[in-house]
C-alpha cells in the first residue's frame, strides 16, 4: 500500500525501489488507487492497461482512459518517471536544497535546461496552500533581507540602500511550552503597516491563535487573533522572541549559502522553499511525494482538484 507511511527511508532503499519505469508507475498506481482501480468517470473497477500510451488504463465499462501520472507534475512529460522520482528525492532530502547544476551532475542529465525545468517544477510544488494555519502561541516578527539585483556583485556591497531590501514577516509556532519551534510561515510584505501585518496574520494564523510580538503598533487589533505584546526595546526581542529570530538568521545564512543572496524576482518562492524544508525537517523522506504532486493515499482526488496547485497535499 502506497500510503503516506510507505516510502523509502534511505538512498539505498530508494535506489532499489525505484530502479525502473515500471516500479515508479506501480507506486503511482497504488498511491492513486490504494484499493484497486476505480474509474474517475463511472466508478467502474475493471480496466486494461493500454499498450499504446505509457502507464494509462482504459475503463472496461465506459472506455475512459486514465494515466497514473494524471494530476502529478509528471503528467505529459517526456522525461522518464525515474528522472522525476530521483530529482524529487534529491531535492526533498537535501537539507539545504539543490541547484539545477548539481541536479544535472548528480543525475547525469544531458542538458542544463532539463535540470532547470525539473527544478522549477518541483519548487512550485513546495507551496501547499491547502495547509492549515498556525495555531496556539505563535511568535511573530519582521526582518529585512538584503537582496541583490542582476547587476550587483554576489557579495553585494550596495545593500544599504532601501532599494536593495525586502521586508519579511515571519511566524513560528511555539511548541512544548517554548522548548522548540513548530511550523513556520514567511511572507514578503510591502511595509510594516497595520494593514500589511493584519493581512499576514489573517492568512497564516488560525482563529484563536495568540500572536506574541515585540509590541510594534502594527500588530494589535487583528481579527480573531489575540495579542501578547512584549515591549522591551530592540535588545529584548531576541530573548522574548527566540524562535522567530533564529528562523530569520537561518533564512539569511541559507540565502547566502545556497543562492549567494536572493533576487527580488520570485522572492516569495524562495521563502516558500525555505518554509517547505523547515516544516518537513522531520519528514524529508516522505516529502518527495509532495514535490511530485502525489496526493496522500486513500482518498482519490478528482483530476481538476489535483492539478490545481492549491489542492496539493
Ligand atoms: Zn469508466
Amino acid at each position: 500500500m502506497a500510503t503516506m507511511t510507505d516510502f523509502p527511508r534511505s538512498l539505498i532503499e530508494f535506489q532499489q525501489r525505484f530502479s525502473n519505469e515500471a516500479a515508479c508507475a506501480a507506486y503511482l498506481f497504488t498511491a492513486r488507487w490504494p484499493d484497486g482501480f476505480v474509474c474517475p468517470g463511472c466508478g467502474g473497477g475493471k480496466a486494461w492497461r493500454l499498450e499504446t500510451k505509457p502507464w494509462t488504463y482504459e475503463c472496461a465499462k465506459c472506455g475512459r482512459q486514465t494515466s497514473v501520472t494524471a494530476g502529478t507534475i509528471m503528467h505529459h512529460s517526456k522525461l522518464p518517471l525515474t528522472a522525476w522520482f530521483w530529482a524529487a528525492y534529491l531535492m526533498a532530502t537535501h537539507s539545504n536544497g539543490i541547484s539545477a547544476l548539481q541536479l544535472q551532475r548528480q543525475l547525469a542529465f544531458g542538458s542544463y535546461k532539463t535540470a532547470w525545468l525539473i527544478c522549477a517544477k518541483l519548487r512550485r510544488s513546495m507551496l501547499a496552500p491547502g495547509r492549515s494555519p498556525l495555531a496556539g502561541l505563535v511568535e511573530v516578527d519582521e526582518t529585512e533581507i538584503v537582496c541583490r539585483s542582476k547587476n550587483d556583485p554576489v557579495t553585494g556591497g550596495g545593500g544599504r540602500s532601501h532599494q536593495g531590501k525586502i521586508l519579511v514577516v515571519g511566524a513560528v509556532e511555539v511548541e512544548d511550552g517554548g522548548l522548540g519551534p513548530g511550523r513556520i510561515r514567511l511572507s514578503e510584505v510591502a511595509d510594516y503597516s497595520a494593514a500589511s501585518l493584519h493581512a499576514f496574520l489573517a492568512a497564516n494564523l488560525a482563529p484563536g491563535a495568540t500572536a506574541k510580538t515585540d509590541g510594534w503598533s502594527g500588530y494589535p487589533g487583528a481579527a480573531g487573533v489575540s495579542h501578547q505584546p512584549h515591549v522591551g526595546g530592540k535588545m529584548a526581542a531576541h530573548i522574548v522572541l527566540p524562535w522567530v529570530h533564529r528562523i530569520f538568521s537561518n533564512l539569511k545564512v541559507w540565502a547566502l549559502g545556497v543562492y549567494h543572496g536572493l533576487r527580488r524576482k520570485h522572492f516569495q518562492s524562495y521563502l516558500d522553499e525555505f518554509v517547505f524544508r523547515f516544516n518537513r525537517r522531520r519528514t524529508r523522506h516522505a516529502a518527495f511525494r509532495t514535490l511530485l504532486g502525489i496526493a496522500a493515499g486513500h482518498r482519490p482526488l478528482p483530476y481538476k482538484i489535483l492539478i490545481a496547485p492549491e489542492a496539493r497535499l
